[in-house]
């Protein structure tokens, strides 16, 4: 059995415990080096074969695990944060199909989630926004026309970008010709989670500035929206006047 594995943001103990489980009963583990945090390779059997695929194509990386599965092996393949969220996944997955390999997939904690809890932020603030677009900038990877930064940039919504601290003059240009006010509040978040983490609050106007002066230039998200100034009503939910399917709303007579 193939286990795909989110291996979280970066903090080790951030993994789920069925992650650290399958680490643990792992015999092959395929990491992913650039930004799978090292330290959870420690739970490792001691004879537990290693590979990091930063050095390594689709085809070995497929070739690694045909191998473990024909000798009965358990592989994990630990993928930074989610693997649902650009964990270049599905092209594994379907050359395992193709192969009749079987695989599972265990999630893990995403960045985008690492970084609102280094912010002390909710991205989804009743009466300001009610949606977060999780995007990037188009670098080698294309972006359908229909995805642009810049068509999104129109609602006004919440907005993470991902593998986009290297692209941010352009980032920053689309995000204000799309819509957002250039003072709309924005932030830098590098290597949430990480010891090294670092927080930079900004505008968009100033996205640019900020990354250069503060010598960012990868690992980090790009979040903006008007959630970052704390403002917003209070919640529906916990409102004394709510009914809930467990609570009874009080009217102001009741009370
Ligand atoms: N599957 C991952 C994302 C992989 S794409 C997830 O769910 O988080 C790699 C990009 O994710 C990086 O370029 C960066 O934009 C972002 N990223 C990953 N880990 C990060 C972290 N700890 N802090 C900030 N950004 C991170």
């Amino acid at each position: 059995m193939i286990h795909f594995v989110g291996a979280g943001p970066g903090a080790a103990d951030l993994i789920t415990l069925r992650g650290k489980k399958l680490i643990e009963a792992a015999d092959v583990i395929v990491y992913a080096g650039s930004l799978v945090n090292p330290q959870l390779l420690e739970d490792r059997k001691k004879d537990c074969e290693v590979h990091n695929s930063a050095y390594m194509t689709l085809e070995e990386v497929i070739e690694v695990m045909a191998c473990a599965e024909e000798e009965g092996k358990c592989t994990v393949r630990l993928h930074t944060g989610d693997p649902s969220i650009y964990g270049a996944v599905r092209e594994q997955m379907d050359e395992l199909s193709r192969r009749g390999i079987d695989y599972e997939v265990c999630p893990g904690v995403s960045s985008f989630c690492g970084a609102a809890a280094a912010l002390k932020a909710e991205y989804t603030l009743p009466g300001v926004s009610q949606s977060v677009i999780i995007s990037r900038t188009e670098g080698r990877t294309k972006v359908p026309e229909r995805e642009t930064v810049r068509s999104f940039a129109a609602h006004q919504a919440t907005m993470v970008i991902f593998l986009s601290a290297g692209l941010l003059p352009r980032l920053q240009r689309e995000l204000m010709e799309g819509g957002y006010p250039p003072s709309t509040p924005a932030a830098i978040v590098y290597k949430a989670t990480w010891p090294e983490e670092r927080i930079c609050r900004c505008t968009v106007e100033a996205l640019a500035d900020t990354a250069e002066r503060e010598g960012i230039r990868k690992t980090a998200l790009i979040i903006v929206g008007r959630f970052l100034d704390g403002a917003g009503q209070r919640s529906e939910l916990y409102h004394p006047a709510f009914t809930t399917e467990f609570r009874k709303g009080r009217t102001s007579e009741d009370r």
